[in-house]
């Protein structure tokens, strides 16, 4: 390598005798060293623009000084496209700033090697050119935007390229075609008969791929006249970025990072639709985890958290591709399959998503199971729309779930039937609570030997705006399944407590039954709900008993146990209802608070053959001390054979159906009617 004493002997060595034809020119011609920022050589014609005295002071002068960094960037620009081609010149017009001073000139500048193979530039100042201050500010600003600008032929031949589309552009000559990552830009210049285009489109840049804002307008080329584009462009990469972290957060779910309701609604739509027009068959499976509340309930959000996190991984696997799985909110997740041969695809695919979600996980150290219910519809014989599929899909879920769950099943429009009414029941009821549609009504409780009433059992019934009066049977088992028999049961408590209060204060005292189902022990605030609402209506515990039936106790559930307990202990009573039809083991009857038995109303129904039963669930509620009723009890017959086994009291038909309010105000003798004997 050759070493220089100094960088004037460096800068000697770098020129050549090409120079000393250079220096007879009149013309001002220099020499630009761009790695160091400084003349190398100039003529005297140049010295005099460059107000120097003579070349070494030129020579010594920094340029950097000057110079802004967006020039320095330029310089370097011309620079590569040099290396590129040798033999392009630029004829553009630039502000020199010698001592400071602005001197705008028209510079032709070409390559020039340096014999240590640096490449420099050779600068020649054009005679003579005059420019308003507009063109020349224009001029400099178009040499230093940071809009990329390019005027093509309309053909598509680049005819010029700003500096900074010179320094984006894979290559100089790139055609408008080759610029574009797809055809259709140049497609829609091609056929639009705008005077303005814009559009954002993916372009080949030397940063690689980018998203530029494209401006295209027709123009003349002011060289050769003829009709032209002029494309400006704007990096707008950063901003598509962001855009599509938005679009992406808008259509999936942050807990899983699946694709969310959104997304199916327009990818699922899309796909499905994309297979139909191709005369493809395929299917939309729905799947719900089984008691995932109770994981959520027992171990901690967290925990359930973790487990939809998970279970989401499972069916990523199994999904085919990967937006095919979409997770719709809580446990509840959709995967969409097709192109597929026959029912049997699904038919395995299902079965694979049962097997591999039923595998245990581990949460919190403890070893969990969950299970799936799974319903699928088919397209096209199910739906075409996606929103079809979806409800069919779910309704088939639905029908897993009534089955047992841990299955799966397909759609079938008959069993769906049942299940989208029942679904519709549902909302129906929730409508139903909250507008007051219930209306408890009482049957009196009568005392065998004296024929009197001795209470009254409060019996809800549905004021269906359309239907007419609803019997419990027809909503009881849908509230217990949608959760609503707690807010049920209140509804039902707060009335039965009012009449008791009104009856009271008629003069009417009398004890009121009123049915808890064996869901609302479910509830932890049972006990405080119920006291609040007796002692919230003026009413006391004493003069209430809660029918609860053998299925409670059976439970052999602590928190149940424990519920029965608070209430007697408030001083409620608890009677057995529907005594004898369940496992009616007498034994454990003293194993809890209980103080009267109601004989089931199936045994008054089968007499001839129940007397026996009748008789020892009879004597053994005496051994225990417990009261007991005999309900529906419709024909004198019946009530002879009770008076004959002692039995205390009763209720059917015989005295008097379920009632409402006001009629049995009436029929207890505070209204009209005289008091029955
Ligand atoms: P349940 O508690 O066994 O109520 C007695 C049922 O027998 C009532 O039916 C009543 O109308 C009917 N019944 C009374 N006397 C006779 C009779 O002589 N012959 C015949 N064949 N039937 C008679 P209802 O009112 O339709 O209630 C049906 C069931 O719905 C009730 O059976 C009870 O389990 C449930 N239920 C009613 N109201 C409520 C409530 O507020 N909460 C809860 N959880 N369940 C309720
Ligand atoms: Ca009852
Ligand atoms: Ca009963």
């Amino acid at each position: 390598m050759t070493t220089y004493n100094n960088p004037q002997q460096q800068q000697d060595c770098l020129l050549d005798s090409r120079l000393s034809a250079l220096s007879q020119l009149r013309q001002p011609v220099w020499i630009y060293d761009i790695d160091n920022a400084c003349v190398a050589w100039a003529n005297t014609g140049s010295l005099e623009i460059w107000q120097a005295d003579c070349l070494d002071s030129l020579r010594r002068r920094d340029l950097r000084k000057d110079m802004t960094q967006t020039v320095e960037k330029r310089l370097r620009q011309y620079q590569s496209d040099f290396v590129r081609d040798e033999t392009k010149q630029f004829r553009e017009v630039w502000t020199l700033y010698p001592n400071g001073e602005p001197t705008t000139l028209e510079v032709v500048y070409s390559a020039f090697r340096f014999n240590d193979n640096r490449m420099g530039m050779m600068c020649e100042a054009l005679p003579d050119l005059q420019f308003d201050n507009d063109t020349l500010r224009s001029a400099e600003a178009l040499l230093h935007t940071s809009v990329l600008i390019t005027l093509y032929s309309n053909d598509g031949v680049p005819l010029y390229r700003n500096p900074a589309a010179r320094s984006a552009v894979r290559d100089y000559s790139e055609s408008l075609l080759d610029h574009y990552v797809s055809g259709e830009t140049v497609r829609l210049l091609q056929c639009s008969t705008e005077d303005e285009i814009n559009t954002v489109a993916s372009v080949h840049t030397t940063n690689g791929k980018r998203w530029h804002d494209i401006t295209a307008r027709r123009c003349r080329d002011a060289v050769s006249g003829c009709d032209a584009w002029l494309i400006s462009e704007v990096d707008v990469s950063r901003l598509k970025a962001t855009e599509a972290h938005a679009q992406f957060l808008a259509e999936h779910d942050q807990l899983t990072g699946l694709p969310n309701r959104n997304h199916v609604s327009v990818v699922f739509k899309d796909r499905v639709d994309q297979l139909l027009a191709q005369n493809q068959r395929g299917a939309v499976i729905f799947i719900d985890l089984d008691h995932f509340k109770n994981i959520n309930d027992s171990l901690g959000h967290e925990a359930g958290d973790k487990l939809l996190v998970n279970v989401a991984e499972r069916l990523k696997t199994i999904a085919p591709g990967e937006n095919a799985v979409a997770r719709l909110g809580g446990d509840e997740f959709l995967m969409l399959i097709g192109p597929v041969a026959s029912d049997n695809d699904a038919r395995e695919t299902a079965a694979r998503i049962k097997e591999l979600l039923s595998l245990p996980v581990t949460l919190q150290g403890r070893k969990v199971h969950v299970t799936p219910s799974i319903g699928i519809s088919l397209f096209p014989s199910d739906g075409r729309s996606i929103n079809d599929l979806m409800r069919h899909a779910d309704l088939a879920m639905y029908h897993t779930k009534d089955n047992g769950r841990n299955d799966f099943a397909f759609f079938d429009r008959q069993l769906s039937h049942a299940v989208e009414s029942r679904i519709n029941l549902e909302s129906e009821l929730l409508t139903a609570l909250e507008e007051n549609q219930f209306v408890t009504y009482f049957q009196p409780r009568v005392d065998i030997r004296t024929n009197k009433v001795t209470g009254a059992e409060a019996l809800v019934r549905w004021m269906h705006p359309q239907r007419g009066i609803v019997g419990p049977a027809d909503f009881i088992p849908a509230c217990e399944a949608s959760g609503l028999i707690g807010r049920l049961g209140k509804q039902v408590l707060v009335q039965a407590v009012s009449a008791q209060q009104k009856w009271l204060k008629m003069g009417f005292d009398t004890r009121i039954s009123v049915n808890l189902s064996p869901m609302q022990f479910g509830e932890d605030s049972l006990v405080e709900d119920i006291i609040d609402i007796v002692r919230g209506h003026n009413g006391s515990p004493e003069g209430i008993e809660l029918e609860i039936t053998e299925s409670v106790l059976l439970g052999h559930d602590h928190k149940t146990i424990d519920k029965l307990h608070a209430l007697v202990n408030h001083g409620f009573r608890i009677a057995i209802d529907d005594f004898g039809t369940g496992y009616s083991n007498l034994a454990y009857l003293h194993r809890y608070p209980i103080r009267c038995l109601k004989i089931d109303k199936t045994f008054m129904s089968q007499l001839a053959t129940a007397q026996p039963i009748i008789e020892l669930i009879i004597s053994m509620a005496k051994l225990f001390k417990l009261d007991v009723v005999a309900e529906g009890v419709e024909t004198m017959e019946q009530l002879e054979v009770l008076r004959a086994y002692d039995c205390h009291e009763y209720q059917g038909y015989l005295f008097e159906r379920p009632i409402d309010f006001a009629s049995f105000t009436a029929l207890v003798g505070i209204g009209s009617k005289p008091v029955i004997a």
